[in-house]
């Protein structure tokens, strides 16, 4: 039996093991070349004899300097290698690259909800706002009793969720970063999912006042104007004599939001509404090979189609910052990606750190030696569309088409930062595995092999696996993904997240100080 090596390109001097269980010593692979030890799978093999101090390349490009000479057939693991220095922000190239020729996509649709500000939903979803930590267990108590005593009234609502978090007081509110948090809470209660229908509960005292988290011009449409402008629950409110006072005035504000959301109908809509956040998280080095490149397929399909694609995670794309910048439509858009990656810089120098504090140990277990190698194959997941915007961390999204969307690569944060951006629809990639699931939108969970999706068959939603084997390609998984995702924001199929409703917590990016 012959053993083939999965080279990503010609000039690459390594190539990566894609058998279950790895390949022992001694094997001889394509070419003839005998491995002179045990490598896993997913990691990489020397392909010829590489000096110290020489470039290892992968995707074409240098993923590290060679610590010491590495005879060919060796494994080439993270201590091997050290780590380039990042590109430089001021040399890069803007705008320079001319998009592939992309063909619309016409004829794919999904039932959806339409809103009054014109997204679109994916489920139908009361969302209570939260304006500080303090009210947390209260509304908790109050959501306990809405799911058990009002949901079964409203059948055409799915769920009712606390947009809980860690913000609103004990924070340096006026200080520069500040505005992060803030604005994704707002932008948070304003996801397509949740029709619209704000509802806050406040304290009273603390420092994020409702009126400031939800000012009166950034509060979107409503299917009903003469609804009031904000609803706010003040547990602090003088009328409220005890806890369950408080509990019957959540409970009294939820009916009027859920009579509203209960007269929501699905409709047919263009492909074009969809909202796609994209991410990967528990990463190894078959993520560059399957689940990412079947996703960027399906990210090109979607972008033809007219939807809107963001993809996001600063540090797993600041060493392929070129690529993007060359890719960008204008340079506008490449001076924009350009002042979030310098941004993310200072924040990470602040904090004496730089993006090779992104790699985990379970990404080096998956073969992923450091962050070069890891970024390149997150990249994939953009397809190869031109990039038409940039989102900055807690905005909302306002055009069309493949946008960069910053945030930090934290899974929760970047789910939460993508929420805020107004995802309806969120795909996740995962080599390792993670169960990750969002209570507001679907999560569509893609394995980059096969060992994790027969291990995981029910936490998993599609397995790229067979793309590493060749019992697949790229484009049949990236078409599969695509009708997958019209079946779930249609709410035809539930995902395996929403089957056991595995619900991570929002966490907010804040890069200012607490007090
Ligand atoms: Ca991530």
């Amino acid at each position: 039996m012959t053993f083939s090596l999965i080279r990503m390109h010609a000039q690459d001097n390594v190539a990566v093991v894609g058998q279950d269980g790895g390949l022992n010593a001694g094997t001889v692979v394509d070419g003839g070349l005998r491995l002179r030890e045990a490598v896993p799978q997913a990691h990489k093999v020397a392909l010829e004899d590489i000096a110290q101090g020489a470039a290892v390349r992968r995707y074409n490009v240098t993923i590290g300097l060679a610590r010491e000479a590495i005879p060919a057939g060796s494994w080439v693991h993270e201590r091997l290698l050290d780590l380039p220095a990042a590109p430089q922000l001021d040399t890069l190239p803007m705008a320079t690259r001319r998009a592939p020729e992309m063909p619309p996509l016409e004829g794919h649709f999904f039932e959806g909800y339409r809103n009054a500000d014109g997204s679109v939903g994916t489920r139908n979803i009361l969302a209570i706002t939260q304006t500080v930590q303090c009210v947390a267990g209260v509304t908790r108590h109050a959501i306990e009793r809405i799911r058990r005593e009002l949901l079964p009234l409203y059948p055409h609502v799915d769920e009712v969720v606390a947009l809980e978090h860690g913000y609103g007081c004990g924070v340096a509110i006026d200080a520069p970063g500040a505005e992060i948090p803030i604005r994704t809470l707002r932008h948070l209660a304003m996801n397509p999912n949740f029709g619209g229908e704000i509802m806050v509960v406040s304290l009273g005292c603390e420092k994020l006042q409702p009126e400031r988290l939800l000012p009166a011009d950034a509060i979107p449409l409503r299917a009903e104007p003469q609804a009031p402008a904000l609803d706010v629950v003040c547990l602090q409110d003088a009328k409220h004599q005890g806890f369950m006072s408080m509990v019957e005035s959540i409970l009294q504000q939820a009916r009027g939001h859920l009579e509203r959301l209960e007269r929501r109908r699905r409709e047919r809509v263009p492909a074009s509404e969809l909202v796609v956040g994209v991410q990967c998280g528990g990463s190894d080095a078959l993520s560059g090979i399957t689940a990412n490149p079947a996703v960027g397929f399906c990210t090109d399909l979607l972008v033809r189609a007219g939807a809107t694609v963001m993809f996001s995670e600063v540090t797993e794309v600041r060493d392929g910052v070129a690529q993007l910048t060359a890719r960008a439509a204008t340079p506008e858009v490449a001076q924009a990606l350009i002042e979030q990656m310098a941004w993310y810089d200072a924040y990470l120098q602040r904090g004496q750190a730089d993006r090779s504090a992104n790699t985990t140990p379970g990404n080096k277990k998956g073969g992923l030696s450091n962050i070069v190698e890891k970024a390149m194959g997150s990249i994939v997941k953009s397809g190869s569309a031109a990039i038409s915007g940039v989102v900055a961390p807690g905005e909302r999204a306002r055009s069309r088409g493949l946008l960069y969307t910053a945030t930090p690569a934290s899974d929760f944060i970047c789910g939460t930062l993508q929420l805020a951006a107004g995802m309806n629809l969120h795909v996740f990639t995962t080599g390792r595995g993670t169960p990750y699931g969002l209570a507001e939108v679907p999560v569509i969970k893609v394995a980059t092999r096969d060992d994790l999706a027969r291990r995981w068959h029910d936490l998993m939603d599609l397995n790229a696996g067979p793309i590493a084997s060749g019992e697949a390609s790229i484009e049949d998984k990236g078409w599969e993904l695509f009708h997958l995702m019209l079946e779930v924001a249609s709410g035809r199929q539930r995902t395996w997240a929403e089957k056991w409703k595995l619900h991570n917590a929002l966490v907010l990016f804040n890069p200012a100080p607490v007090t």
